[in-house]
């Protein structure tokens, strides 16, 4: 079989995690099995050249932020295939670039455009474990590109839908999907299988354990794919196109604490107007998530929004040049936030889901700041300090 493995940021933080890794990929290897390794950066590395970037300027240029967040993954294939080599298997690393991972140019959160997979295939079939920096590729001036905040993950799926795998592994530090993130809710239990939409709407409301650019890709083509422990033996999580069938109304509970919510007050009420600003965020690729407007009163009105923490400087920028051009009255920009998600395919069938989200919030004294709804996930958004609080309670109410 043909199989991708990725390996995250904590499986490989230590030296000795990465010779763990390394016999794993050898294990695989001598089985029979052709294998594709995809790698991260170790442990914190990106999160520390973000703060080696921010002491040198406030908003560094992106090209350059491009260029210094590839480094991390780099290292990983190094050592990675240094211990492989140890081992007394052949491996060959490779770049975002000579894995033939094409882009567009927009830096730090690209989008794949086209794979180029030849370089790969030939170096199989010479026999070698291939191992590719996750999370970068090139854009067509020839400027390394990153994918966004977790684009391992979307490395892995492209690849192994690029050279048609037979299996795709997404090796974690947990045992797989969870009903609620396992280090904030002890009690969330594993999820064996899990359709790409439920697996898609945790995703974009919190559960990190996937890119939820990676889950599109994969539904997009249809590439099933796992979610494993590095460091376990139970079977994960199967992420696949599954058919509409009875069951509870919500299958797991999210939490996002990455989220800043932006409120323009007096905004003109007229048509255009609404566009014109989220035209504007949409044009420099910036994903606005919970929107709410109040009533108009005397042909004003405040508009909210929430998006994620790293696009608050850029979009705070543009709302600003906007709200003087419109003549709208002042800006605020709350980062005491956090956005709480039940999400369940069930839920379409099942009435009165919201009412029970409210009031489990209500019976915790929890107040409601926003709220948004989709076909089979509500998210309301609420003060960061009661966001674990009300996780927990949305698990006991719907899943315990
Ligand atoms: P990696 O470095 O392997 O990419 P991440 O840190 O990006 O790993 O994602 C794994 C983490 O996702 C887990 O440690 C866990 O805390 C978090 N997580 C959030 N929600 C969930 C969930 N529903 N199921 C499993 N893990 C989750
Ligand atoms: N190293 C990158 C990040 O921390 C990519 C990844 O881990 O998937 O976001
Ligand atoms: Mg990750």
């Amino acid at each position: 079989m043909l199989i991708v493995q990725k390996y995250g940021g904590s499986s490989l933080a230590t030296t000795d995690r990465m010779k763990f890794v390394a016999e794993k990929v050898v294990e695989t290897k001598r089985a029979g099995h052709q294998v594709v390794v995809v790698v991260s950066a170790m442990g914190k590395t990106t999160d520390n050249l973000i703060t080696l970037a921010k002491e040198v300027h406030p908003a560094p240029p992106e090209r350059e932020m491009d260029m210094l967040l590839s480094t991390g993954e780099l290292v990983s294939v190094a050592l990675l295939c240094m211990a492989i080599e140890n081992i007394g298997e052949p491996a060959e690393g490779m770049t975002g670039y000579f894995a033939g991972i094409q882009t567009d140019s927009f830096h730090t959160k690209a989008r794949i455009q086209k794979i180029e997979p030849s370089r790969i295939i030939e170096e199989l079939n010479k026999g070698n474990i291939v191992v590719i920096a996750g999370f970068q590729g090139i854009s067509p001036e020839n400027s390394i590109t990153t994918l966004g905040r977790g684009g391992s993950d979307l490395t892995a799926i492209a690849i192994a839908a690029a050279i048609k795998a037979d299996m795709c592994e997404i090796y974690t530090d947990v045992e797989g999907v969870f009903t609620a993130d396992p280090h904030i809710v002890p009690e969330a239990r594993l999820i064996p299988e899990i359709s790409y939409d439920e697996m898609l709407e945790m995703a974009s409301a919190g559960a990190k354990v996937m890119q939820s650019r990676a889950v599109e890709f994969a539904k997009r083509y249809n590439i099933p794919f796992a979610v494993k422990a590095t460091f376990g033996k139970g079977g994960g999580t199967m992420v696949k196109e599954i058919a509409l069938k009875e069951g509870a109304a919500v299958s797991s509970v999210s939490l996002d604490e990455k989220q800043v919510k932006i409120t323009i007050f007096r905004v003109p009420d007229r048509p255009g107007i609404a566009s014109q600003i989220f035209t504007a965020l949409g044009k420099e690729n910036i994903n606005v998530d919970v929107i709410v407007q109040n009533v108009s009163k005397e042909s004003f009105t405040d508009i909210s929004f929430t998006v994620n923490i790293s696009d608050a400087d850029k979009t705070l920028k543009i709302v600003k040049a906007i709200a003087k051009e419109i003549g709208a009255q002042d800006i605020i920009c709350d980062t005491d936030i956090a956005k709480v998600s039940i999400i369940g395919i069930g839920m379409m069938n099942h009435p009165g889901v919201a009412g029970r989200m409210f009031d489990a919030l209500a019976r915790e004294n929890i107040n409601i700041e926003m709220i948004s709804t989709s076909e089979i996930k509500i998210s309301c958004v609420i003060k960061k300090s009661d966001g674990v609080k009300a996780l927990k309670a949305l698990h006991k109410e719907f899943i315990q």
